[in-house]
């Protein structure tokens, strides 16, 4: 991003010094519209969800519209998905919310009007008060509400230069849950780092797939040193979040921080902000409670039920492999984060305990395939390493021609006659004639880790049936030997 497509300052100003102000304490507050895209129907009709392949407006019906005489429904799973939401969320889950009007008049609102929550004059959103931690950091969930998608607007070019916009309502109607955060992320980073935990979050419930385009949206309200708070709206997905912070700070850091309060646009293709319209002010909305829904009562038993009806979200999995099993954080995160491949490992380490082991060999090649061979089948293989008497990548080649020519794995190890050399005189001669052949490497190994394990890799070139493990105990030792020797 070029500094020329900063704004700039008016020219009565003094020259912008993006340095001077550069600790200027930034406040940033997200408010996450998440699609629930496991839904088969729209939040208040029977209208299919599943609007992405379809040409433009052919998933509505009159409901979408709110002609004259029809009533919209609330969807019960939609509401059951904002409480599992709610809960991975830590929030506090109203017994009793209401949806109200957010009105205003622009032309991706059928019904001049969203169908939405609120949480002032005796609005009660379906939940709030959460947090998540975020490496170290909480941030703060103020609420959670649940309201409608807008239609989707296209623009002839930019939005601002645009001489039309077309409009395709298939998406409106759609269930959407708003998070709302306090302003307690500090920079585009952090941002970024608690919207990616927030997306494995709600994922990992299965109520929604961030993948899916549009599926996860964000607007950013950010002001610098309690100055004017300025909304940056249309953040499409969460990569470009980072990007439009990034510009959007360094935009009023040139203004000392004395930005206008107003609500800009991201525009993906040019990187920039631009302004859109000065903020609207909530009355702006003229907010009434809906009159064509019931309030939505949710018993504390249900609430309960949905908790225990939860899946295991995917860090608190991966902090249990770490915690139970002892796995490495990297391979307990890969292993948590599939479905699949979580499962398989829970069977294997009910049968034995070489859990890293089981681990590594699951993240690296069954990815996918975890279907194609047993549990047991596996945990054999899985023994034959701890017991020595096949290597590592012997295990793996095994695997890999198991899965490719459906024999028993079993089987493959006793045709390739793989056996793992365990005889440690055999080692240490072998090592020996290695290290011989290459003193310069033997004087580093001492202190460097890369001439050591390039011995390893030698000696593992001569005899591919050796156990890396215990060749490098061994060459540890022949080192520890030879500086024993010189003092
Ligand atoms: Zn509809």
């Amino acid at each position: 991003m070029g500094k020329s497509n900063i704004p700039q300052a008016p020219r009565s100003r003094r020259p912008p010094r993006v340095q001077a102000a550069s600790n200027l304490k930034v406040k940033i507050g997200l408010e996450v519209h998440c699609q629930l895209t496991s839904l088969k129907t729209k939040l208040f009709c029977s209208c299919s969800s599943d609007y992405r392949a379809s040409e433009p407006n052919e998933k509505i019906c009159q409901v979408c519209f709110g002609l004259p005489g029809t009533l919209p429904v609330v969807n019960a799973k939609a509401v059951e998905y904002a409480t599992m939401i709610a809960l991975a969320l830590n929030c506090k889950v109203a017994n009793r919310s209401l949806f109200y009007r957010k009105n205003y008049f622009y032309p991706d609102l059928p019904k001049g009007f969203q169908i939405s929550q609120y949480d002032k004059a005796g609005g009660v959103p379906i939940a709030s008060s959460g947090f998540v931690d975020v490496e170290g950091k909480r941030v703060r969930i103020t609420r959670i509400q649940l309201e409608e998608d807008p239609g989707k607007l296209t623009y002839e070019g930019t939005i601002d230069k645009s001489s039309y916009s077309l409009v395709d309502y298939n998406r409106a109607g759609i269930a959407l849950v708003e998070i709302v955060t306090e302003p307690d992320i500090e920079d585009a980073r952090e941002a970024k780092m608690f919207l990616e935990k927030l997306r494995s979050l709600i994922e990992s419930l299965g109520v929604s797939n961030g993948e899916l385009d549009g599926a996860m949206r964000c607007d950013a309200n950010i002001s610098l040193a309690g100055g004017a708070r300025v909304e940056v709206k249309n953040i499409s997905s969460f990569k470009e979040v980072e990007k439009a912070l990034n510009y959007e700070t360094l935009r009023q850091k040139t203004f000392s921080g004395n930005a206008t309060s107003e609500t800009r646009h991201w525009d993906e293709r040019r990187s920039i902000t631009i302004a859109l319209r000065s903020k609207e002010e909530e009355q702006d909305y003229r907010y009434f409670p809906e009159p064509d829904l019931q309030p939505v009562l949710i018993e504390p038993q249900q609430i309960e039920t949905v908790r225990k009806a939860m899946p295991e979200v995917a860090h608190t999995k991966a902090t249990r492999y770490e915690k139970d099993f002892g796995l490495s954080p990297q391979f307990a995160r890969e292993l948590a984060a599939n479905k699949g491949l979580s499962s398989f490992f829970d069977e294997c380490a009910r049968l034995d305990h070489g859990y890293q082991e089981m681990a590594g060999l699951i993240v690296g090649e069954l990815s996918g395939r975890e279907h194609e061979v047993s549990p047991a089948e596996f945990v054999g293989l899985v023994q034959m390493i701890e017991s020595g008497s096949i290597t590592r990548a012997q295990a793996k080649e095994a695997l890999r021609e198991a899965l490719r020519t459906g024999k028993p794995v079993r089987e493959v190890v006793q045709l390739k006659k793989f056996s793992a050399v365990g005889d440690e005189r055999a080692i240490a001669a072998l090592i020996e004639r290695v290290v011989a052949a290459r003193p310069d490497a033997l004087k580093e190994a001492g202190r460097d880790k890369k001439a050591f394990n390039y011995l390893i890799g030698q000696v593992l070139k001569e005899e591919p049936k050796a156990q890396p493990a215990v060749v490098a105990r061994l060459l540890a030792q022949r080192l520890r030997g030879k500086q024993g020797k010189k003092t």
